[in-house]
């Protein structure tokens, strides 16, 4: 077995430190239920340190002064050391939160790619001149916040805190960032990186702690500006009223339960695929998971019978030998999981296939579980699982299938399996999702804008619409001396 560090130090003010009180939070490889490390545990002290760090940084001045190029280009050396460092993300990814080694370093690339995506951006984002006639000159200014504090889930630490950080840095913001307590070391190479490539003390601050402390003294902070928030509802929600304390603006992106439509014309074959794609990668643990698919009755049987046949074929086993279906984040969350499939099966729905904990395996196993038999009433095919499950709905007419994907409190991604290009722009039209995939579940990237609609949030991250999220509009309104259109001596 590969090793990784034994212990992880916060980094605040441009150095690598304990807690303030010494104390410690133990990470567990949820392939196999033991400890692999310890990170140094941020409380309220640590998080006053660390606002006060990067205040004093957004006050110097200095990422807002320097010309938006060069900040652009020290975004691009983040990204140049996140990637030499990718295997060693990978490694950590694999081994805090169950990813392959392949994913693993998939995602420290995709996030180094954040830094140059969005440094790229840096010297692209303009004001506006406003015509008010020759007395006066009129023009806006995007002005970053101040401080951005930034509080992340254990599915994705890293991808998601880089496109934060990177819209942050590229906007002149400074940073605190509160990793999550269950699988936090991907999101220190981030630290790592900007201590390399010279950023600014204080300008990212990165720390580990529970939500309940440690997050929660973050967004109560009398000094920081912004909030950006990933995570569950119940939690944003939270946060949302320590923000309303201060009327600090925010960026919520919180869960969802997307789903599918299958048209009758669709390529049945491509649709399973990406159907299990969208429910099994990660096991499951993605916000924008395809929880849901919408199916014509008269397809029912064979749609089914397909995705139970794909499902079968997948393996389950830790990520770092390389299998399909990889562990949960944890034994709370494999209870939980099997606990909200076996109450579905007490309201009448049929496990296909799966639903249960893996027999056999020390670490947090789900079986990839399809189920069928479903109203839309019930909580399996309403509520968030993350986890491999999904729920499989049937209709008659295309309106009650789009009632059906529109029917839950989320909104935050939809898709369409059509070879009919009107079918697929109807649907699309009339989702209420903030990112719509026609025939493959998934499609997008960095490049694409992605937030929810309804209860999964507002805002936008990702693309380059995400930036405006990280600046507010500043207008200056000039009165040219004297009037006359400011001719000299007038
Ligand atoms: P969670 O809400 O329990 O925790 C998210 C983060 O918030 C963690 O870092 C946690 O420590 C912190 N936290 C918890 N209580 C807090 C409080 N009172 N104050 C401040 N911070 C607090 O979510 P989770 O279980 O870590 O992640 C799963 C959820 O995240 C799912 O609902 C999923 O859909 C959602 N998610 C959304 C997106 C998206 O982009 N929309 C991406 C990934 C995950």
């Amino acid at each position: 077995m590969q090793e990784i560090r034994k212990y992880w130090r916060n980094y605040i003010d441009g150095g690598w430190v304990d807690a303030e009180d010494g104390d410690r939070i133990a990470i567990e490889n949820p392939a196999t239920g033991t400890q692999i490390a310890e990170v140094a545990r941020a409380k309220k002290a640590d998080i006053d340190r660390a606002v006060a760090s990067a205040r004093a940084a957004f006050n110097g001045r200095e990422l807002y002064n320097m010309r938006p190029v060069n900040r652009g280009a020290l975004m691009f050396e983040i990204a140049r050391h996140m990637t030499e460092m990718a295997d060693e993300i990978a490694l950590a990814e694999c081994l805090d939160n169950g990813k392959t080694l392949t994913g693993g370093k998939n995602e420290a690339l995709a996030a180094a790619r954040y830094f140059t995506y969005y440094g790229g951006l840096a010297d692209k984002l303009e004001g506006r001149m406003i015509p008010l006639g020759a007395d006066y000159v009129d023009y806006t200014i995007p002005s970053p916040f101040g401080v951005s504090a930034q509080i992340v889930p254990w599915n994705f630490p890293l991808q998601i805190a880089a496109r934060s950080v990177a819209c942050a840095l590229a906007t002149a913001n400074t940073v605190v960032l509160k990793s999550p307590e269950l699988s936090p070391l991907s999101t220190y190479f981030i630290a790592e990186a900007c201590h390399r490539a010279g950023v600014p003390k204080g300008a990212v601050n990165i720390l580990c702690g529970y939500g309940h402390d440690c997050g929660a003294a973050l967004v109560a902070h009398p000094d920081i500006d912004h909030i950006v928030f990933t995570g569950s509802v119940a939690t944003g929600r939270a946060i949302l009223h320590a923000a309303a304390e201060r009327i600090i603006p925010s960026i919520m992106e919180l869960g969802g339960k997307s789903a599918a439509v299958l048209f009758g014309d669709a390529d049945i074959e491509q649709a399973v695929n990406s159907t299990a794609s969208g429910i099994f990668t990660h096991a499951g643990q993605v916000c924008s998971a395809q929880s849901r698919l919408i199916v014509p009755k008269a397809l029912e049987d064979e749609v089914v019978e397909r995705l139970v046949k794909k499902a079968k074929s997948l393996s389950i086993g830790p990520g770092i030998d390389g299998h399909d279906i990889t562990p949960v984040i944890s034994a709370a969350q494999a209870d939980k999981i099997e606990g909200m499939c076996l109450a579905a099966q007490q309201a009448g729905g049929e496990a296909a296939s799966g639903g249960r904990k893996a027999a056999g395996l020390t670490g947090h196993f789900i079986e990839p579980t399809i189920f069928t038999r479903l109203t839309p009433d019930m909580t399996i095919a309403r509520e968030e699982v993350f986890g491999p499950v999904l729920s499989i709905l049937t209709y008659d007419d295309p309106e009650e299938a789009i009632s059906l994907a529109n029917g839950t409190d989320y909104g935050l991604c939809a898709g369409v399996y059509t070879r009919d290009l009107a079918t697929a722009h109807w649907a699309a039209d009339r989702l209420i999702a903030g990112q719509v995939f026609v025939n493959e579940w998934f499609a997008g990237g960095i490049e694409t804008p992605f937030g929810g609609m309804k209860r999964s949030g507002y805002g936008r991250e990702k693309g380059q619409e995400a930036l405006r999220g990280y600046v507010q509009t500043k207008n200056v309104g000039i009165r040219i001396t004297g009037g006359g259109g400011g001719r000299p001596g007038g």
